[in-house]
């Protein structure tokens, strides 16, 4: 192939990284159709590779747990779910004594059959899926074959160039010696992309072609913010992006310098800031970073990879802990938000063809609401420990919100009849992510005590684009005029009647965004921790004065990047 001096692909993690490039290929256990004269024994192989495989998979995820958060570890949750499928194993078995298969050529045949049932389910989270049955195969098959792969440590702090990372790989790099990530493969929603995310790591994935065609390179420039690649640098572009390195890299430091500051605009307006979460751990992290309050509790995590919901007690616990370690801050959870992509096998939930719109968030809840009650009286509970509010996710009618409510109020009346004491000032709200909650947002606020704006559902609701799918993905983006304008009518009717909005999906950080946000009259901000001190050292730049301008200037613009000019 040529030598390209630029290729561009998907900008999955931020920043600039300049260095020498580390191939990375891992060597593909090739297994060949052997037999076994020694079924049992080839069975107690496979048994003690597998347990070796998920204390393996156990201590990935306690190391990589402080470093990318609760909710990125749950990964490696659903990687040991995989590895003591029972299905799994009995397949296995099967093809051990049935057809006296080796134990590498039975576990493989099962694993490529497994991650092909994913595949062919022809959507992207499933392809995600498959990948992490290979990622999972793989480790059990170099324990079996006691092939250890020799993992990514370059010599010296390096850009790492590959085809593919599996989630795996990706966890175990450090960022003091991989400086950049370049994937010919990949897209911005998969696990590894997510994990490199929430390393800080510049990343560009998806540059086509295969990782050895670039390996001639000596040094290269990955640009992870506009998710261009230089493979061929010269002296003058060097020094360009060096340059461009140093202001980002000295806006980073600077951001992290002043993360526990108040967030306020260059006319020190104060706004609020507050993170988003999934696990009771994660508050803190949160209020490290500098958020003053927690505006999304995903709790849906603490029902995913497990054979049973977790008990009232169970979720008590870890709400209590959420609440006490706000420390006075204010937390809401979002009650469970399953279905669509989040699926969970013991929840029955029937195969639906259209998940995204089939029983999810509030409309699951309300059918099991036995299930639902059990979550309202943990955190009910919780309450009486520090500030609390609940939020109803993709609520879409008036009857919803009720149903809900009724709900919310009998608990309350039961655990008043047990004596047990809960907080007198829970609020309770409601997402905004459905295009007919937008329609109806004056009839919803006139009950409801805040709405928060969730922008990853309501653009793909409102552009009708699976929000996982990267060919129809850049249709679902926020600058969207249509997107906008249900944006900016939920926020001036919550203004109107002087009810908080806030805004919790991935368009809170957005920093080409934010001035226009603010001036739809926005003021309450949620997003994920590692992005907030960023987020405050961008709203240090703006002044009221020239957000408040951006709306009318984009008024007339019909192209997201006719919207991104105006605002950029
Ligand atoms: C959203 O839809 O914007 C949101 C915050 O919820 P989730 O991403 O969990 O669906
Ligand atoms: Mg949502």
């Amino acid at each position: 192939m040529n030598n390209p001096l630029i290729t561009r692909g998907i900008s999955v993690g931020h920043g600039i990284a300049i260095g020498p490039v580390f191939l990375y290929s891992p060597k593909r256990i090739e297994v060949e159709q052997t037999q076994t004269d020694n079924p049992k024994l080839d069975l107690k192989r496979l048994i003690e590779a597998i347990k070796l495989s998920t204390a393996e998979i156990e201590d990935l995820r306690k190391a990589s747990l402080r470093q990318i958060g609760e909710k990125d570890a749950a990964i490696f949750d659903a990687h040991k779910l995989i590895l003591n499928d029972p299905d799994l194993l009995e397949k296995v078995t099967r093809y051990i004594h049935g057809d006296n298969f080796s134990a590498e050529y039975a576990w493989n045949k099962a694993i490529e059959e497994y991650a092909e049932l994913y595949r062919s389910l022809n959507s992207s989270t499933m392809v995600e899926r498959s990948a992490d049955v290979q990622d999972v195969g793989a480790r059990v098959l170099r324990k079996l074959s006691k092939d250890y792969e020799p993992g990514i440590h370059p010599k010296t702090p390096s850009v790492l160039l590959c085809d593919e990372l599996s989630p795996s790989d990706t966890a175990s790099i450090h960022p003091d010696t991989i400086l950049g990530i370049i994937c010919t493969k990949g897209s911005r929603t998969s696990h590894s992309a997510i994990i490199a995310r929430s390393l800080g790591i510049p990343a560009v994935f998806g540059i086509g072609g295969v990782a050895k065609d670039y390996q001639h390179s000596e040094n290269v420039v990955v640009d992870g913010t506009s998710g261009d690649v230089y493979f061929e640098c010269s002296d003058a572009l060097i020094a360009e992006m060096s340059k461009k390195q140093n202001e980002w890299q000295k806006k980073r430091s600077l951001s992290q310098k002043n993360k526990l500051e108040q967030a306020t605009t260059a006319c020190s307006k104060t706004i609020r800031v507050l993170g988003n979460v999934s696990s009771a751990e994660e508050v803190k992290t949160a209020l490290e970073n500098g958020a003053e309050g927690i505006g999304l509790f995903r709790t849906e995590f603490l029902y995913m990879n497990r054979i049973a919901p977790p008990s009232e007690e169970e979720q008590y616990e870890e709400y209590r802990r959420a609440v006490e370690l706000a420390n006075g801050n204010r937390v809401t959870f979002r009650t469970l938000d399953i279905g669509g992509d989040k699926a969970i096998s013991y929840l029955d939930i029937d195969k639906e063809s259209n998940p995204f719109l089939g029983v999810r968030g509030i409309r699951y809840s309300l059918r099991f609401p036995k299930v639902f009650a059990v979550q309202l009286r943990a955190i009910m509970r919780a309450s009486k420990s520090g500030l609390v509010s609940i939020m109803f996710p993709m609520i879409s009618t008036l009857q919803e919100w009720h149903a809900a409510l009724k709900i919310l109020g009998e608990v309350i009346q039961d655990l008043d009849d047990e004596g047990v004491e809960v907080a007198p000032d829970v609020s309770v709200g409601i997402m905004i992510e459905t295009p007919a909650s937008v329609m109806n947002i004056r009839d919803f606020l006139k009950e409801v005590d805040f709405v928060s704006i969730g922008t990853n559902d309501l653009a793909q609701y409102v552009m009708a684009t699976d929000r996982n799918n990267p060919q129809i993905g850049s249709l679902a983006t926020t600058y969207q005029p249509a997107v906008l304008k249900m944006i900016k009518r939920t926020i001036s009717a919550a203004r109107d009647v002087a009810k908080p909005v806030a805004m919790c999906g991935e368009m809170a950080s957005d920093p080409e965004v934010t001035a226009l946000l603010l001036g739809y009259g926005l003021r309450n901000f949620s997003m994920n921790s590692s992005q907030i001190p960023d987020f405050k050292q961008n709203l240090r730049t703006i002044t009221m004065e020239s957000a408040k301008k951006l709306p009318d200037k984009v008024k007339g613009y019909m192209t997201p990047a006719q919207v991104k000019d105006a605002i950029t």
